[in-house]
């Protein structure tokens, strides 16, 4: 069983899977404890995972969107999407719809892994042209799942543990309504844009500009510690104009995104060394009207008290976005001038 439940009270949305019988569930456990050794995301071993439903593949100066067949795996992949061995949700998911006496419905749902690089690596140290290319098949996957039924927000974000050095990789999860946060922030912002005419993170991202909390700026997108985090160090990228999908975004501006991901990530390490983080995209619904301004959250996880946050929805930081910015903006533009060449 795989479902989606809500909180009668808070509306608070919860994925419980206990598909641990599954037929399917305990195949893919046992080829995963069975390849313990053997990394299933390695080049070579394309076969131990699900077929990739896109393969990046570099030929002639060609970047080429392919997908394994099930007997024949792509191993010249600078990219690869296959769908998760340990999925949240699932395009399987039956069950019975229920309100009384609580929610619950099917987690109905798409979850892919996007493997972010061939190599094991931290993802400090992915290069800028890789990233391109791991925008271009996010970009490419995002937009099919829009198209796909039962689909109302394709969720993506990165976990990294640190001290582990692993394929870094994306998780693309959709949902058949908005996720509760999306909602929040898709209803505060639309609030805003009727009562004053205008976007409120356009109007953050001029205040920012100049503010002590400006980190790097690149072309179409600023980067900044936000004025009141939810965690320590953390840090937004922002597209300067008011763009609602990353979907939308050109190569150039693809490639510049790239490059402040490079630098932005890489600056992360060079300030606070190897930490747990949190990278998460937020942008609008294809499918809904309502506006998101979008934008990239990085959450570093420096604390492990959760008392104040779970408990009362109170966050505390031991450092001002202030201090963080100044120590982030050093180190992330030590980065950027390593990358332009400048020493
Ligand atoms: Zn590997
Ligand atoms: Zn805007
Ligand atoms: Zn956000």
């Amino acid at each position: 069983m795989v479902q989606f439940r809500k909180d009668n009270i808070l509306d608070r949305l919860v994925i419980v899977n206990d598909s641990n019988n599954d037929d399917d569930a305990k195949e893919n456990r046992d080829r995963d404890r069975h390849e313990e050794d053997i990394c299933m995301y390695c080049p070579g071993n394309e076969h131990l995972t699900r077929p990739a439903v896109l393969a990046l593949v570099q030929k002639d100066g060609m970047m080429r969107r392919l997908a394994d067949a099930e007997d024949n795996r792509i191993d010249d992949w600078c990219v690869r999407v296959v769908s998760s061995s340990n999925p949240l949700v699932s395009i399987s998911a039956n069950g019975v719809y229920s309100n009384k006496p609580f929610y619950s419905e099917p987690a109905y749902g798409y979850h892919y892994i996007l493997i972010a690089s061939r190599e094991h690596c931290k993802p400090s140290s992915i290069p800028a042209e890789q990233w391109s290319n791991v925008l271009v098949a996010l970009q490419d996957r995002v937009k099919w799942l829009y198209m796909q039924k039962g689909v109302s927000y394709v969720a993506v974000y990165m976990d990294y543990n640190a001290r582990s050095e692993w394929h870094p990789h994306l998780n693309i999860v959709t949902f058949p309504y908005m996720p509760p946060l999306i909602e929040q922030e898709v209803e505060s912002i639309n609030r805003y844009i009727n009562e004053s005419g205008s976007c409120p993170l356009c109007n953050i991202v001029s205040m920012e500009d100049k503010s002590p909390r400006h980190l790097v700026s690149i072309d179409n997108f600023t980067a900044f510690c936000p004025w009141a985090p939810t965690h320590p160090y953390e840090f937004w990228i922002v597209p300067k104009k008011h763009a609602i999908q990353l979907l939308r975004m050109t190569q150039k501006e693809m490639d510049e995104l790239a490059t402040m991901l490079r630098v932005m990530l890489g600056g992360l390490h060079n300030a606070l060394g190897d930490v747990r983080f949190s990278m998460i995209v937020h942008a609008s619904s294809e499918k809904s009207r309502k506006q998101l301004h979008w934008h990239i959250e990085v959450h570093p996880r420096l604390v492990d008290n959760h008392g104040l946050e779970d408990g009362f929805g109170v966050h505390f930081l031991s450092v001002s976005p202030e201090d963080a910015a100044s120590k982030l903006s050093f180190a992330s533009r030590r980065e950027l001038a390593k990358i332009v060449g400048i020493t």
